[in-house]
C-alpha cells in the first residue's frame, strides 16, 4: 500500500521565529527530539548551547515537557534564545498551551479532547491561528479513550489479532481528535498514533494514511534502551517512510537526546529520503586491531556528524579492511601493526606511531580533514 493523498502541509511558528518550518505536502521529512530533563527558567543558557549542537546534527525540532506553569514560562524564554523550533508537550491544561502561545513556540502538543470544555479548544486553536502556531494530535496505545480500551479488550477476549485491533482503536481515537479539529475549521495540526511494538506502529499508521490527508509524526513510544529503541523504530519506519507515510520523525530511546538524532538521521538516510553529510563507515573491531575504533568513533561523532560537508569517514581498526574502505571514503584513519594511517581516497597522507599516542592521531586526522 502507497499513500496516494497529497498531505496537507502544517506550518510551525510566526514571524516572532527566526526559522520557520513546514510539515508535510513537500517539505522535507523532519526530525526531532524531546528534551529529557524538566525545564526551568535556571540554565537556560545551556539548554540553548544543547539546541545548537542538535541542530548542527540535523535536527529540525525539539519538544519539551510542560507540566507547570513555570516550566511554560521557561519555554517562552527559552523560545526568544533559540532559532530551533520548540515544541510544548501538553496535557489536560488548556492555560498552559495559552501561556506558551504567549512566546514564540512553534507547535502545541495536547489532544483536544482532553482540553474540556469546546469554548477552552476553541481558545486554544484561536490562538494557535493568531501565533501561526501548529498543534500536533498524540494519541497513544497506553492511553486509550475508555471504550475503546475495552472494545481491544472484549476483541482480544475473543482471540482476535490484537495489533490489529490495537491499531484501529489508535485510528479511532486519532479520527475522533481530528473531528474536534476539522469542526473548528482548524486546519494546522498533524497526527501521531504511537504504539510500543513495530506492527501496531506500521498497521495504524498506514491505516490512517489511507484515510486522512494529515501529515503523521512517527514514532514508537517506549521503544527502550538504545539497541532495541533504534532497531524498533528502524523497522516501522522504514516500512512506512518509504511509502510516503511519515513526514517528521522521533526516535524515542532510554538513551540521549543526541542518539535520537543521530539515528533518526541514519534511518532517512538509509531509506534515501536525506542525502548529504558525513558517513562514518567503522568497522566492528576484533583481535587484529592495531587502533582503538571505538575510542576514536567515540570521541569524533558529534563533531564529525555536525559537519556540513558531503563526505565518507572510514574508521578502520587494521590494515586487513582499512585500504580497501580508504578508497571510497574522502577521509580514513586504520591502524597498521605499530603506526596509525590517515589516507584520502585510498592514499596515505599521514603516518603517526602509536606509541606518540590517540592525541596524535587525532591532530593528524584534524589537519586532514581541514583541507576537505
Ligand atoms: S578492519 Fe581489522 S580490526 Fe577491524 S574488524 Fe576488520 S580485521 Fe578486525
Amino acid at each position: 500500500m502507497s499513500s496516494t493523498k497529497t498531505l496537507r502541509t502544517v506550518a510551525l511558528g510566526g514571524s516572532g521565529m527566526t526559522k520557520q518550518l513546514k510539515i508535510g505536502g513537500s517539505s522535507p521529512v523532519s526530525i526531532q527530539t524531546m528534551w529529557k530533563a524538566p525545564l526551568s527558567s535556571t540554565g537556560l543558557d545551556e539548554v540553548a548551547r544543547e539546541l545548537m549542537v542538535l541542530e548542527q546534527l540535523g535536527c529540525d525540532i525539539v519538544r519539551f515537557a510542560v507540566p507547570d506553569m513555570d516550566s511554560a514560562e521557561a519555554l517562552v524564554s527559552l523560545a526568544s534564545m533559540t532559532s530551533m523550533p520548540l515544541v510544548a508537550d501538553i496535557h489536560f491544561d488548556w492555560r498552559l498551551a495559552l501561556k506558551c502561545l504567549d512566546g514564540n513556540v512553534a507547535k502545541i502538543r495536547i489532544n483536544p479532547g482532553n482540553i474540556g470544555s469546546r469554548d477552552k479548544v476553541r481558545e486554544v486553536v484561536s490562538k494557535a491561528k493568531d501565533k501561526n502556531a501548529a498543534i500536533r494530535i498524540g494519541v497513544n496505545s497506553g492511553s486509550l479513550p475508555a471504550d475503546l480500551r475495552e472494545k481491544v479488550e472484549a476483541q482480544a477476549a475473543k482471540g482476535s489479532s490484537s495489533a490489529l485491533i490495537r491499531a484501529e482503536a489508535l485510528v479511532e481515537a486519532a479520527s475522533r481528535e481530528v473531528g474536534v479539529f476539522e469542526e473548528l475549521n482548524f486546519q494546522n495540526y498533524l497526527v501521531s498514533m504511537k504504539a510500543s511494538t513495530v506492527e501496531e506502529t506500521v498497521l495504524c499508521n498506514e491505516a490512517f494514511a489511507s484515510r486522512f490527508d494529515i501529515p503523521l509524526h512517527l514514532g514508537v513510544t517506549e521503544a527502550g534502551p538504545l539497541i532495541s529503541g533504534v532497531v524498533k523504530s528502524t523497522l516501522a519506519f522504514s516500512r512506512l517512510l518509504p511509502k510516503g507515510i511519515g513526514s517528521t520523525v522521533r526516535v524515542s530511546l532510554s538513551d540521549s537526546i543526541r542518539n535520537e538524532v543521530i539515528a533518526g538521521r541514519e534511518i532517512l538516510a538509509e531509506c534515501g529520503i536525506r542525502t548529504g553529510g558525513v558517513r562514518i563507515v567503522s568497522c566492528p573491531r576484533c583481535g587484529r586491531n592495531g587502533f582503538d575504533v571505538h575510542g576514536f568513533v567515540s570521541r569524533w561523532e558529534t563533531e564529525l556528524m555536525s559537519l556540513k560537508k558531503d563526505i565518507t569517514v572510514a574508521v578502520m581498526g587494521c590494515v586487513v579492511n582499512g585500504p580497501g574502505e580508504g578508497k571510497h571514503a574522502d577521509i580514513g584513519i586504520t591502524g597498521a601493526g605499530d603506526k596509525v594511517l590517515i589516507f584520502r581516497r585510498g592514499e596515505i597522507v599521514k603516518t603517526v606511531s602509536v606509541s606518540d599516542g590517540y592525541e596524535s592521531a587525532d591532530a593528524a586526522f584534524r589537519e586532514e580533514l581541514n583541507k576537505l
